[in-house]
């Protein structure tokens, strides 16, 4: 490809090329013409001087009579220098006596047309014969004329000389400014153009040319818009658009360069995970646009808290990191927690709805918790959690306890992973009795670890870290399918038809595709859903709430029963037991233990006609003795469950136990 520069190089090149050819071509030809003139003068002179002698000469003799004539005529003529008069190969008269003799015949040019520059310049002699008569008999003597040769070739040289001048330095000079300038013009800003096209250089000062200044002007607009663009989304790629607070970006950004400046001045600073305890609440009952609100609104109070120099961000959801770098002391870090959590739990107006949000805050400090972006983050939410686990609306500084505490959960989960795998995991039914006929009516399965080393490790030491994994969708899965089965069975070989109580986790509402799950699960098996019971506790109705009860509402159509467990141990919300489809109440163990005391016993009958008046049956857990049942029948509980019939039984023996009893 041929570049500019070289384009005009080649352009002039051949200007260049064209012009001296015709330079050279009007040398040529004007130096053809001044030979012509000078040849025509000479011959003129030596026409003028012949007829001159051929009209007065008589005889041969008589020519020294023109020696006069020959002298005056060469000394009249620049152009002659010599001229002699030859007759028959002699020199008869000459204007030089050491002219002695002739040259020979070929230096000499005999015509007067067509005599080229080059034979005038190499000859430099011209002859004319002429004819005179001696008593009318015709002879012939030759003028030979001997040119002025530094005349001659000072007349070409300066011709020559002029000629370079006018015709050869000057065009030079011309295409050279030429050159210099289409190089200012248009090859040095094409470059510029280029550079800053490339590299963004400085931006190229205005051009003289039109058409490249307007390529200037729109490349200028172009980057500059270019640039604003880049800057709003590099402003955008470290922003969180919904609070105006840093993203997650940004965040690793401040804090990279952060635990760098830390690490060279050996200084700690502190890293806050918050979490808003009860957002999850505000968005489902207010809306995403209140929820939305509430966030901007947090953002603010925080940002209020703290100082400029302090990173606040918000990485997700309701999560906020704040990194605090200048305390003098932990005390003064304390004042900054409280006085956070103090904002946060001020009643805030949000889009005209009042609103209380508490927080929870996990500290870890840099360098003892962690001395990088990661592991900072995951201390701090380690002991966010903790918050969370001790009641919320409060701070919680990382420990190695609870670091400890977060690798037995990782080994346990682990472990939990392969014993499903293993199948180390096993049902026992417990029986539900009807309190006023003494019936077997319903069984409950709960889960048992049959571990290959430490034995049965009972439910209670796993599912709380299985729900936190979220394990427990796989598992609660297991549990569904084992129960449904072992119905099935019972039901197949005659045994019992009996109705199966599962419990489901809170957890597993959070799995997208629970509804999806279970209608499967009832389609792809054989069960009568109205064999079927799912015993939940108040946890699935405090997240996600309005989904939860999509997912209640979806199992209740499918007519299998739900049964609130461990009631009384929650918020039992009187309100909440309106609205919720379910069929039958579990009065927890607790309870039962303080029945005999009059404030126990107020409490258990408060929730058996509540029940009734709600129309809802009442099942009494753990009833350990005969007085307990007996009380239970008392007041009108329906169904009780307890060592006092049966302890929960591994399949087998739960059958052999339903025989036993029937028979
Ligand atoms: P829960 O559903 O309230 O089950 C009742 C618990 O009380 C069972 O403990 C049962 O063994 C125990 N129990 C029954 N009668 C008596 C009694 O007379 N005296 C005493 N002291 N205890 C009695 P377990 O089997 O250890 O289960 C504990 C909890 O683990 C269950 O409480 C339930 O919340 C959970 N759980 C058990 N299996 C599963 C399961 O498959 N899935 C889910 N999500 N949770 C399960
Ligand atoms: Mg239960
Ligand atoms: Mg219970």
């Amino acid at each position: 490809m041929l570049s500019i520069h070289r384009f005009i190089q080649l352009l002039i090149l051949t200007i260049i090329s064209v012009l001296y050819a015709v330079f050279i071509y009007a040398y040529i030809n004007d130096q053809q013409n001044k030979t012509d003139l000078i040849v025509e003068n000479i011959r003129q002179d030596l026409s003028e001087t012949a007829y001159a002698i051929a009209s007065d000469m008589d005889k041969i003799q008589s020519i020294k009579g023109f020696k006069a004539l020959i002298n005056r005529k060469t000394a009249n003529t620049p152009l002659i220098a010599d001229m002699i008069i030859i007759y028959k190969q002699q020199i008869i008269l000459t204007t030089n006596t050491s002219i002695k003799t002739l040259p020979p015949e070929r230096d000499v040019i005999s015509k007067f047309r067509n005599v080229t520059t080059q034979e005038l310049m190499n000859s430099l002699k011209f002859k004319l014969k002429n004819r005179f008569y001696i008593q009318d008999k015709p002879e012939y003597f030759t003028i030979l004329a001997y040119l002025e040769k530094h005349y001659i070739h000072n007349k070409f040289y300066q011709y020559r000389f002029n000629f370079l001048l006018f015709f050869g330095i000057i065009p030079l000079l011309i295409l050279i400014l030429l050159w210099v300038v289409l190089k200012r013009s248009i090859v040095i800003p094409l470059e510029k153009l280029r550079q800053y096209a490339y590299y963004q250089s400085d931006i190229p000062s205005k051009f003289k040319i039109k058409e490249l200044e307007s390529v200037r002007s729109s490349m200028v607009q172009t980057f500059l818009r270019l640039e604003h663009e880049k800057s709003e989304l590099y402003k955008l790629s470290r922003t969180d658009e919904l609070s105006g607070l840093a993203n997650r970006n940004q965040l690793n950004e401040r804090l990279s360069w952060l635990i760098n400046e830390s690490a060279r001045s050996k200084t700690e600073f502190a890293l806050l995970f918050v979490d808003l305890d009860n957002f999850k609440a505000v968005n489902d009952s207010l809306g995403h646009e209140v929820g939305d609100d509430l966030l901007r609104n947090v953002a603010g109070l925080i940002q209020k808290v703290l100082r400029k120099y302090d990173i606040i961000s918000r990485i997700g959801g309701d999560e906020f990191i704040i990194v605090v770098s200048h305390y003098k002391n932990i005390l003064e870090l304390t004042h900054i927690l409280e006085r956070i959590l103090t904002q946060l739990y001020n009643l805030q107006i949000v889009n005209t709805h009042p609103v209380r949000v508490s927080g929870s805050i996990g500290v870890a400090f840099y360098p003892k918790d962690g001395v990088d972006t990661t592991s900072l983050m995951k201390n701090a939410d380690i002991a966010m959690y903790e918050a969370k686990k001790s009641g919320k609306n409060q701070y919680k500084f990382f420990t190695q306890e609870l670091q400890q505490q977060v690798v037995a959960e990782i080994e346990l989960d682990h472990e939990l992973r392969k014993a499903l795998k293993n199948k180390e995991f096993q049902l026992y039914y417990q029986p539900k009795i009807d309190i006023q006929t003494g019936d077997i009516i319903g069984a409950e399965a709960l889960i048992r670890w049959l571990h290959p080393i430490k034995g049965l490790i009972p439910p209670n030491d796993f599912i709380p870290c299985a729900d936190k994994t979220g394990f427990m969708i796989l598992l609660g899965q297991w549990v569904l399918e084992e129960a449904i089965q072992q119905q099935l069975l019972w039901k197949n070989t005659g045994i019992y038809d009996l109705k199966i109580s599962v419990n489901l986790s809170a957890t597993q509402f959070l799995d997208e595709r629970f509804d999806e799950k279970f209608q499967a699960l009832l389609k792809n098996s054989d069960i009568d859903p109205g064999k079927l019971d799912i015993e939940i506790t108040e946890s699935v109705f405090m997240e996600n709430s309005q989904k939860n009860l999509n997912s209640l509402n979806n199992i209740k159509n499918h007519n299998v029963s739900i049964s609130l467990d461990d009631f009384g141990t929650g918020y039992s919300s009187l309100a909440y037991l309106k609205s919720l489809p379910i069929n039958t109440l579990k009065i927890d163990k607790s309870f039962l233990d303080d029945y005999k005391t009059e404030s126990g016993a107020i409490f258990i009958e408060t929730i058996v006609k509540i029940a009734h008046t709600l129309q809802l049956n009442v099942v009494a857990e753990g009833v350990e003795d005969k007085a307990q049942l007996e009380y239970l029948r008392s007041i009108n509980c329906n169904e009780y469950q307890g060592y006092y019939c049966s302890p929960p039984l591994p399949a087998i023996k739960f059958a052999h136990f339903l025989k036993n009893k029937v028979h």
